[in-house]
């Protein structure tokens, strides 16, 4: 397979004039991205002296330089360590120093966490994005490289269900990617994509930049997320593809701004990465806005599931089928398939699966068995193949011997009109083992006693699974991804 920054070059041959990258300050065709990425390599290469398989961490907000160093990391057989730049410098320096990374790229905005980092980690090399690239008169060198095998990204799950693991993934993990998500959403040259998810993580990278940039067509990179930026953005450029997390979705739809754009360009708002709330759903299908669900995860390089243009207002609330080159399967604890309607847990098999988790080799067999990727998430499948998301298996609570999925009650007390968010995990009870406790916030301005919604839910759903205890917080906490952070909602239960 080859090396994916030929992606670009290829291009710069054959489509040079194209625009490839779009952002606040700047624009590329495809001719200026692949000098560009050149440049970088070429400073690598031989300002740095970085040899192939150096890790290389990233610390930035998006821009266009973050795009441009991947393709730099790739075309020398390097390892990009994108980090999250809402982490502490004590969780960055464990992800630095577990990757054993010598070498950081960031930006001005950013220093001050790599001055706390340099505290405990000696950086051999650091080169902010705010500087002129040195001019290099060496040339540079190729390296062969071994897509299939060869780290291309360390890339740290959330940690939304423990200590942050990273997962490895190759060139060619990244290439099925492109092509599974071509195939799902019919991605051209005529495209233009916002990004709008964070580039440090697999969501930002993968849907839809690196599959975008395969076919030709241009990544507009608005930078922080701000709504009206993005609503200005999208309809100033003719965006077709506008990718988000529920939350990103939820701040655009409460734009003043959403309801006179046009949005006549987009072809397709895509929400994944977190459950989406049907209410937000239905909100974008009555505006006359197609818009539907996906479903992947920092594993699998990410997309798993999409659903289809064809089915998207039939089938709102599904997460769609699997994407072409990506086997899936249901199965109950004993590993056999479950039957349509029935909850089980997912496994993955396909090309996009990553190597392995980095320097954790037992985890990564409990997790890759058989050459299925065991994802810990729990899912049902309708007569017809549509996949509903269910929740996950560490967040599943068993009471009296029942199971109750989180993401059912949640669903259930989010139809009520004065709630904003809400938040369901187990408490750990004599009698039942465990129950069910809600964490809630309320819309502004809005009331509503808990009594009400007990009664809410026990209209709709069986007794063991109405929340025991309603507790109401002025907000939930969540990673960069807008991802409610349960582990921490269970410590504040321990501490009252
Ligand atoms: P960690 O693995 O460290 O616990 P994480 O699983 O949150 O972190 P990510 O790779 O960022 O790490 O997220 C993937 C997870 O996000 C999936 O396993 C799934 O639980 C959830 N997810 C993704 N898309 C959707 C969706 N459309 N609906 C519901 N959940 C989703």
């Amino acid at each position: 397979m080859e090396n994916i920054s030929n992606w670009v070059h290829k291009r710069a041959m054959i489509t040079p004039e194209r625009v490839a990258i779009i952002s606040k300050k700047n624009t590329y065709t495809y001719n200026q991205l692949s000098g560009k990425v050149n440049e970088m390599a070429t400073f690598l290469q031989h300002h740095f002296a970085l040899q192939k398989g150096d890790r290389v961490a990233i610390l930035s907000h998006n821009r266009e330089e973050y795009m441009i160093a991947y393709f730099a990391i790739a075309q020398l057989g390097f390892v990009a360590v994108p980090l999250n730049i809402r982490l502490t410098a004590l969780e960055l320096i464990f992800q630095v120093k577990d990757s054993g990374c010598k070498t950081i790229l960031f930006e001005k905005e950013t220093s001050h966490l790599v001055r706390e980092l340099t505290t405990e980690v000696n950086f051999e090399n650091a080169y902010s994005f705010d500087e002129e690239i040195p001019t290099c008169t060496k040339s540079l060198e190729t390296t062969a490289i071994d897509a299939t095998c060869d780290p291309f990204i360390i890339c740290y799950t959330s940690g939304t269900t423990g200590r942050p693991k990273g997962a490895v993934l190759t060139q060619e993990n990244m290439f099925w990617n492109a092509i599974n998500n071509q195939y799902a959403i019919d991605i051209t040259s005529k495209d233009r994509a916002i990004v709008l998810l964070p580039l440090f993580h697999i969501g930002g990278i993968g849907l839809f930049a690196f599959p975008i940039l395969l076919a030709g067509g241009t990544v507009v990179i608005p930078g922080k997320f701000i709504p009206e930026d993005t609503i200005q953005m999208i309809e100033a450029h003719e965006v077709t593809i506008v990718m988000g997390v529920p939350s990103i979705h939820d701040a655009i739809r409460k734009h003043p701004l959403f309801e006179t754009a046009s949005f006549n360009s987009v072809r397709w708002f895509y929400s994944g990465g977190a459950p989406c709330p049907n209410e937000l759903i239905q909100r974008f299908l009555k505006r006359g806005l197609p818009f539907g669900q996906g479903m992947g995860m920092t594993e699998t390089s990410p997309t798993i599931f999409m659903l289809s243009r064809e089915d998207y207002q039939r089938k709102a609330g599904s997460i769609g089928k699997p994407v072409m080159f990506c086997d899936i399967a249901l199965v109950d604890d004993k590993g056999n398939c479950v039957r349509n309607g029935e909850v089980g847990e997912l496994l993955i098999k396909g090309p996009n699966v990553m190597k392995e988790y980095w320097g954790l080799p037992d985890k990564t067999a409990e997790a890759i068995r058989d050459g299925w990727f065991y994802s810990g998430d729990l899912m049902r499948q309708d007569e017809e193949g549509f996949i509903y998301v269910a929740g996950r298996k560490k967040d599943m609570i068993i009471s009296g011997g029942e199971n109750v999925y989180p993401l059912e009650v949640e669903q259930v007390i989010n139809e009520l009109p004065q709630i904003s968010e809400v938040a369901v995990i187990g408490r750990t009870d004599e009698k039942w083992g465990e129950v069910p406790v809600a964490f809630v916030i309320l819309k502004d301005g809005c009331a509503i006693k808990e009594e009400a919604i007990y009664a809410h839910c026990l209209s709709k759903i069986a007794k063991y699974k109405v929340p025991n205890e309603i507790i109401f917080l002025d907000e939930l906490p969540k990673n960069a991804t807008g991802k409610i952070q349960k582990q921490q909602l269970n410590h504040i239960l321990q501490s009252r």
